[in-house]
């Protein structure tokens, strides 16, 4: 019979038209996402099991899976808590007890002594011997070999209702069509970049994995290092970076407003200064300016590490949209940061008759009627707040900069979102995102390929590193005394609680005990205490109290974590630091050593540590460097816990890992160069085989 010529491409091809696949197994696959050949092909085991073997029943180990094959010796049925059958099998090298709970009369029948079995399953220890619970078997009869499998055997991730073997006939029939009809899934890799990096091609990569030959690496394949892996990891990558490119390239075609500005506010800034930026900060600045001089929204990203003077940058960055007549929205993630920024900017913009403006979430009324008048009339030229600045009713007169400090956890729609809000008169803000979060730059690149990259990679002179020390908390008394000596001299010193549950509520009610018993073990000493339940009137207080050095001791919750800047505090104790993560820890610790006094922190742990735990207070005292510990958070947790929320959705691959895949980064970023360059035809169907659904997201 002459096979029918397959006119559509597997990504279009349905289920349905593969052997074996009817309406009821079409509706599961769709349940998982599989509506397509190519999805089925793309669909990659599990892990894989190897039955190309017959294993001596005498060398078994408990958690084996193997192929076995004996004599039925005997069989009975045991009633204790469950009934079940016990087959007992022997070949010559030793025994082993098949168990069934569900069986028929005919099964049961069927074990008379002296049958030839050929069973596969796991090794468990059971009660008198080893035993295979529920193996699959099949008679095999004395001369007769049914044969073993030449292949191992794939072991698919599934839904109810689809079992192994029918992944393995439609991953088959899949194949086969695949194999008649390479077109069908085009190679979309330019050769010359299969031969560079000797990577198998499409059709190879996924028949091998479907189907792994006998002599195939299992815990290379387990790990994800074997070619046809790392081939398709490649793609993946690839086509993600491509479809990042192509929204940066919209962008483009997007509107902003030119904001050249003449330099004059700027300059009388810097000559206010009481220092002066480093080469770092004057580089970002002049990437920032010539970014909003376009007239397209910049979507920029600067990360520095803590204390590495961004709040400048973005100062200076606004006053470049004033001088060009636009107002600059800066949004901070909480009330306490809004308003230590709102600050600033009050000191260092007033005397250049710049008019800044807070609009905190305590104000209501009146007073928000009439801030939100003279932000619509133009009246305030920068506003401070928290994302409450993009309600609806929050319009402006002619925004012309967004910044956003400190936030990291937006992903690409939410920044977009975010900027729509701002948009208006047919022209869209220029976007700044500021974070103390260093991501390692491959990672970075790939997690943001949408935005530019700005690094502040130096500190401003004159601070000393912070020296840290980890402690149980036996020795609370001692670490209670260091308090009292470093503020003694005059420094000042932060406490922080943290408690392992979510509740805020909880978190904060162990500051305040925490807080009373200092109060009394140290009378010689003022003590304050912020909490996120506290009013933010209350909390600015005693956060005024404390940066002008009436207060001594600080207690804290996590609250302080990012952004509060108070250059006298030289000692820092953090309890149970063994439940932060490393970025927590650094944010929380690039408190102290803001000033020329030498710092330092006390992590006050509850042992015994676990091994990731210790492993990350070690990082903590070995180094200050946040890129450093970045790389570090990274190999403990993964990228999806380092990047925050990102990871839900956009940072979900298929096959690649971006941790493993870290070394390839760079690669993919040269190919992603060569494609649009030599080969721009292929970024669409590159992007649809493995972006698709997002991308239509994007577009929506
Ligand atoms: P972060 O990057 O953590 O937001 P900040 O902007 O809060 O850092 O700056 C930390 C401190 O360093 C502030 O007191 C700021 O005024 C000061 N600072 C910023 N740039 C410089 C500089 N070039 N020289 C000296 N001090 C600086
Ligand atoms: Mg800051």
């Amino acid at each position: 019979m002459k096979q029918q010529k397959v006119k559509q491409g597997l990504d279009q091809l349905p289920v349905t038209r593969l052997k074996g696949v009817g309406p009821k197994n079409a509706e599961r696959l769709a349940r998982i996402g599989v509506q397509t050949v190519q999805d089925v092909l793309f669909h990659l085991p599990l892990r894989y099991e190897d039955r190309t073997r017959l294993i001596p029943i005498g060398r078994l180990r408990p958690g084996d899976h193997a192929v076995i094959e004996g004599e039925v010796q005997r069989s009975e049925v045991r009633f204790g808590r469950r009934r079940s059958l016990l087959v007992y099998l022997s070949d010559l090298s030793g025994s082993i007890t098949l168990r069934l709970f569900h069986f028929s009369r005919a099964q049961q029948d069927g074990f008379k002594p002296g049958v030839r079995l050929r069973c596969y399953g796991e090794v468990r220890n059971g009660p008198a011997s080893y035993e295979m619970v529920h193996p699959e078997y099949q008679q095999v009869g004395a001369s007769d070999d049914p044969g073993l499998e030449e292949r191992l055997t794939p072991i698919y991730p599934t839904t109810e209702g689809m079992h192994q073997l029918s992944w393995r006939n439609i991953t088959s029939a899949a194949l086969t069509l695949f194999q008649q009809q390479s077109d069908a899934l085009p190679e979309w890799l330019p050769e010359s970049l299969l031969k560079r990096y000797q990577f198998p091609n499409l059709y190879e990569a996924i028949a091998y994995l479907h189907r792994p030959p006998t002599e195939a690496s299992l815990s290379e394949l387990e790990e994800g290092r074997h070619a046809t892996q790392r081939r398709l990891a490649f793609e993946e990558l690839l086509s993600h970076q491509l479809s990042l490119q192509q929204l940066r390239q919209r962008q483009r075609r997007i509107e902003a407003p030119m904001l050249s500005g003449d330099g004059k506010l700027r300059r009388q800034l810097l000559d206010a200064l009481p220092f002066q930026l480093t080469q770092a900060q004057q580089r970002v600045v002049s990437e920032i300016a010539a970014d909003i001089e376009l007239g397209y929204p910049m979507m920029r990203l600067v990360q520095g590490d803590v204390g590495s003077g961004k709040t400048i940058v973005a100062a200076m960055a606004a006053l470049q949209a004033i001088e060009s007549g636009h107002q600059v929205v800066l949004m901070a993630p909480t009330e306490l940061l809004a308003e230590q920024h709102y600050r600033n900017l009050l000191s260092w913009l007033e005397p250049l008759k710049v008019t800044v403006g807070w609009l905190a979430g305590r104000h209501k009324g009146k007073v928000r009627t009439g801030f939100l008048d003279s932000l619509a009339s133009g009246d305030i030229q920068v506003v401070i707040g928290t994302h409450a600045l993009f309600q609806d009713d929050v319009l402006f007169h002619s925004l012309g900069l967004v910044v956003i400090d400190e936030q990291h956890r937006f992903g690409v729609h939410q920044r977009l979102a975010l900027r729509e809000k701002g948009a208006g008169q047919g022209s869209t803000p220029h976007q700044l995102i500021m974070t103390a979060t260093p991501i390692p730059r491959t990672l970075a690149m790939t997690a943001y390929a949408d935005l530019d990259l700005s690094v502040i990679d130096e500190l401003p002179p004159g601070r000393t590193p912070v020296t840290t020390v980890a402690v149980a908390d036996g020795r609370r008394d001692q670490v209670i005394e260091r308090v009292r000596v470093a503020c003694g001299d005059g420094r000042q010193a932060y406490w922080v609680c943290t408690l392992i549950e979510e509740s805020e509520a909880l978190q904060c009610q162990a500051a305040e005990d925490t807080a009373e018993q200092l109060t009394e073990a140290l009378p010689m000493l003022s003590v304050g205490l912020v909490h996120g339940r506290m009013k933010s009137g209350d909390k600015e207080q005693v956060m005024a109290a404390f940066k002008a050095g009436e207060l001594d001791l600080l207690v804290a919750t996590t609250v302080i974590e990012v952004g509060v800047d108070v250059p006298n505090a030289s000692l820092m104790i953090i309890e149970n630091p063994e439940r932060l993560g490393l970025a927590q820890l650094h944010q929380l610790r690039g408190r102290v050593g803001r000033g020329a006094v030498e710092s330092h922190c006390v992590l006050m742990y509850k042992p015994p540590l676990s091994h990731n735990a210790s492993q990350r207070l070690r990082v903590m005292r070995e180094t200050n460097d946040g890129f450093v510990i970045a790389q570090k958070d990274l190999e403990l947790r993964g990228p999806g816990e380092v990047l925050g929320t990102r990871q839900t959705g956009e940072m979900q691959f298929r096959i690649a890992d971006v941790m493993r895949d870290q070394p390839m980064l760079p690669a993919i970023h040269d190919a992603a160069e060569t494609i649009l360059n030599q080969h721009p035809e292929r970024v669409a169907p590159l992007i649809a085989r493995w972006v698709g659904h997002k991308q239509a997201y994007i577009n929506a």
